[in-house]
C-alpha cells in the first residue's frame, strides 16, 4: 500500500482532483486528502481542483476552498487523482497532463492504473474507504485523523455503498465505519442531509421521471429519461437528478435500471444500475466509452433517444437471458 506522505514529501505544490460530475465519494475523497496533506505537509501548497460539487456537500471542511475556475496554466509537482481515471478529470485535465507525477487512487474495476503511482482496489466500497486504509496503514499518519476527516470519509462511504447497503459493503467497510463514527460526529444528520434529503424540485422531477419510466425486456429493465426542456421547466441542474436511477432499480422485478438526461442535442448522460452481478453494467457502459462498477456504471451516448435505448437494450438483452 502506498505511503502518501513518503510519495508527497518533496513536493512544493500538490493538486488533488476527481471525476467530472463529482459524487459523494469523489467529494469526500478529495476533501479528506486535502485535509490530511495540509496537516501532514504544512509547508506544501495543497489545492483541490474540481467541478463545483452539489450544495449538500457544504457540510464538509474544505469545500469552500475548492478551485473550480481554472485558466489551465501553471504546473503541479504532484496531481492526485481520486475516484477516477486521470483521463476523466474535466477542469483539472491540463494539470493532470502537465504534473511531474500523477498518483491515482481509485476503486473502479475499469481503472487500468495509468498514473505514475497507482493504488487501485476494486474490492473497496469506495475510494474514501481505500484512502482511510492508506492513511491508517502508517501509525504516524493515522495519528493525524480527526473528526472532520472522518466525516469526509464517512460521506464517501455512505454515498457509494447506499448507506452500507449495496453489495460492495464488506465486513471491512463496516469495521472502518465503526472507527469513523467513534469520532463522535452526528452521523444520522450527515446521512439525511447528504444522502436522503431532496428539495421540492428534486422530488418533483424524480416523480416525473418515475411517472414516465417504461419497462423493457419483460419488466427486467426499467428506463426513464429527463429532457432538457423538462429540466428547464423545473429549473433543475444535473445535480438535482441523482437518486432517480436508484429509485428505478428498486421497482419490483427490475434487474437493471437505465436513467438518462439530455446534455445536448442528441446527447445523453446515461446512468446504469444492476441488481445482480450477472448483469454487468460496467461492461455495457464500456461498450459506449464509459465505465464504472458491475452494479453501477455510466457513459455518454449520442443519437436520438430511441437509438440510445435500442443500443443499450442490445447489450443488456443477452445478459438478461442468462438469468432464470
Ligand atoms: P453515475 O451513474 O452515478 O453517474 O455513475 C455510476 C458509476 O459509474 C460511478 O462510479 C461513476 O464514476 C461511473 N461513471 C459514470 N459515468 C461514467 C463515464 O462516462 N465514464 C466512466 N469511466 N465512468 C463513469
Ligand atoms: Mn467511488
Amino acid at each position: 500500500m502506498i505511503n502518501l506522505v513518503e510519495q508527497c514529501k518533496d513536493a512544493k505544490r500538490i493538486g488533488i482532483t476527481g471525476h467530472t460530475n463529482p459524487d459523494g465519494d469523489c467529494v469526500g475523497s478529495v476533501l479528506v486528502l486535502w485535509q490530511f496533506l495540509k496537516k501532514a505537509l504544512p509547508d506544501a501548497t495543497v489545492e483541490v481542483l474540481l467541478e463545483k460539487p452539489a450544495p449538500i456537500f457544504h457540510v464538509l471542511k474544505g469545500i469552500s476552498e475548492i478551485i473550480f475556475d481554472t485558466d489551465g496554466t501553471g504546473q503541479y509537482d504532484i496531481m492526485i487523482v481520486a475516484d477516477s481515471i486521470p483521463e476523466r478529470t474535466g477542469i483539472a485535465q491540463p494539470y493532470v497532463e502537465s504534473a511531474k507525477k500523477v498518483i491515482n487512487i481509485d476503486h473502479h474495476i475499469s481503472n487500468p492504473g495509468s498514473g505514475d503511482v497507482n493504488e487501485i482496489d476494486p474490492v473497496s466500497s469506495s475510494t474514501a474507504e481505500l484512502i482511510y486504509e492508506i492513511i491508517t496503514n502508517e501509525p504516524e499518519q493515522k495519528a493525524l485523523m480527526d473528526e472532520e476527516m472522518a466525516k469526509a470519509i464517512y460521506v464517501g462511504i455512505i454515498h457509494d455503498s447506499g448507506v452500507m447497503q449495496y453489495s460492495n459493503t464488506s465486513p471491512k467497510t463496516l469495521r472502518i465505519v465503526a472507527e469513523l463514527i467513534a469520532f463522535g460526529f452526528d452521523f444520522p444528520k450527515l446521512i439525511d442531509e447528504t444522502f436522503y434529503e431532496k428539495t421540492y424540485i428534486q422530488s418533483q422531477i424524480m416523480g416525473r421521471a418515475i411517472l414516465e419510466a417504461f419497462p423493457m425486456l419483460g419488466g427486467k429493465c426499467m428506463i426513464s429519461m429527463v429532457s432538457r426542456k423538462t429540466m428547464d421547466f423545473y429549473g433543475a441542474e444535473k445535480q438535482d437528478l441523482s437518486g432517480i436511477v436508484n429509485q428505478l432499480r428498486i421497482i419490483k422485478g427490475v434487474k437493471a435500471a437505465v436513467f438518462m438526461y439530455e446534455i445536448g442535442t442528441m446527447q445523453y448522460k446515461v446512468s446504469l444500475r444492476s441488481n445482480t452481478d450477472k448483469v454487468d453494467v460496467a461492461k455495457v457502459a464500456a461498450c459506449f466509452g464509459g465505465g464504472g462498477h458491475v452494479r453501477a456504471a455510466g457513459c455518454t451516448m449520442e443519437g436520438s433517444f430511441h437509438d440510445v435505448v435500442n443500443n443499450l437494450i442490445r447489450q443488456l438483452a443477452p445478459m438478461m437471458e442468462e438469468l432464470e
